[in-house]
């Protein structure tokens, strides 16, 4: 057990506490190297260790099949909605579901590349239906898990029409498994679930690398980079290694007689269980999304009392809860429960809260 508070940030967000602990005793002498990581030649037989082993780790946890690269890149969630359309829309048509903040930025930015149409357009407390998707499409753009909002996907859906789509994961890569016979492309930020911010992961089937347009920056050319292993120009280092870490904390986890992917997949499905479990008993807040697509790994919540926002905030950082204001563009509060928060974190959360809602409700 940890002395650490509770952290519920929505990014960068809480690592887990044996990683951090690794990476601190590595600092000054990487594996007898006598380096930090951070100061090694990416070329070096140190760091092709370190990449070699995060790259086959990644690709064991998620069962990324052997047509699928893995990419290890820069530029974030918002650098791939420039770097997707110009790698895959060939200047053509692209279909974007909006179901929340992320997904509507998505559509923005490919409309500088792209003849972008919004297939279908939720309200950020659904997934909307009816989606107008066009044969002749690109690519169907998707955000698995708006961050914000707090909607996620429990189920890919199938396109019938041979497009590929393009899931923005960023927000619960590696909280679940993902149904690659559905996905084309896909594409995560690290600073949530994996590791670092810096590190931005992307896997794409092969029979999509090619087509970037001219105008593609050469570093950001997924054929380039993918032909290059990641190391065209010189990738995130020290982001990798953690990332790393946290991958190798992945595979030894148990929980519930499960272990690995399947364990924190079952530990993220308790805690996102207990808290809107609470929510939902309470007159007192509120979560607002549709029941069939409440994310896992964001809740967004309201007091039905908003004077008492404030006084909520204070409380709970002095409880040892951390980061729990939410998105200023929808207020109210938002706890960030990803793979590194304990179920214990987010007891702590509940206990808290109903604790609250007796004294000021
Ligand atoms: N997509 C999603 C789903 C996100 O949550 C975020 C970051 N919160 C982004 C994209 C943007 O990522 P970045 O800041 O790394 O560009």
């Amino acid at each position: 057990t940890s002395s650490r508070p509770f952290n519920f940030s929505a990014g960068p967000a809480v690592l887990p506490e044996p990683v951090l602990r690794q990476v601190a005793a590595e600092m000054l002498d990487w594996g007898g190297s006598g380096m930090s990581v951070m100061e090694m030649s990416h070329r070096g037989k140190e760091f092709g260790s370190i990449l070699a082993a995060a790259e086959a780790d990644l690709r064991e946890l998620l069962a990324v099949p052997a047509n699928f690269r893995i990419l290890f890149m820069q530029g974030g969630g918002l650098g791939e909605n420039a770097i997707v359309p110009l790698n895959l829309s060939r200047g053509g048509k692209v279909d974007v579901v909006v179901t929340g903040s992320w997904s509507r930025k998505s559509a923005s930015e490919a409309r500088r590349y792209a003849d972008v149409q919004v297939a279908a357009e939720g309200t950020g407390r659904e997934i909307p239906r009816d989606w107008q998707l066009r044969d002749d499409a690109a690519y169907v753009h998707v955000c698995t898990n708006e961050t914000i909002d707090g909607v996620e996907f429990h189920d890919l859906p199938q396109l019938t029409n041979g497009v590929p789509l393009v899931i923005d994961c960023s927000s619960h890569l590696l909280s679940r498994p993902i149904d690659w016979s559905r996905v084309g492309l896909a594409f995560g930020g690290a600073q949530k679930n994996v590791g670092p911010a810096g590190v931005t992961l992307v896997f794409v089937r092969e029979d999509l690398l090619g087509h970037a347009l001219d105008i593609c920056p050469t570093a950001f050319n997924y054929e380039t980079v993918a032909n290059n292993q990641s190391m065209y120009n010189t990738p995130p280092t020290f982001g990798i290694y953690v990332a790393g870490l946290v991958f190798q904390w992945l595979k030894g986890f148990d929980y519930a007689g499960k272990r690995g992917l399947a364990a924190i997949e079952q530990r993220n499905i308790d805690k996102a269980a207990l808290l809107y479990g609470m929510l939902d008993g309470s007159g007192f807040y509120e979560n607002r999304v549709a029941p069939s697509c409440r994310s896992r790994m964001n809740v967004p919540f309201f007091l039905k009392d908003e004077s008492l926002n404030d006084a909520f905030l204070a409380e709970s950082k002095a409880t040892g809860l951390l980061q729990l204001k939410g998105h200023k563009s929808v207020g109210g509060m938002r706890a960030s429960i990803y793979n590194a928060m304990s179920l214990e974190g987010v007891q702590a959360l509940v206990s808290f809260m109903k604790d609250f809602e007796a004294r000021h409700g």
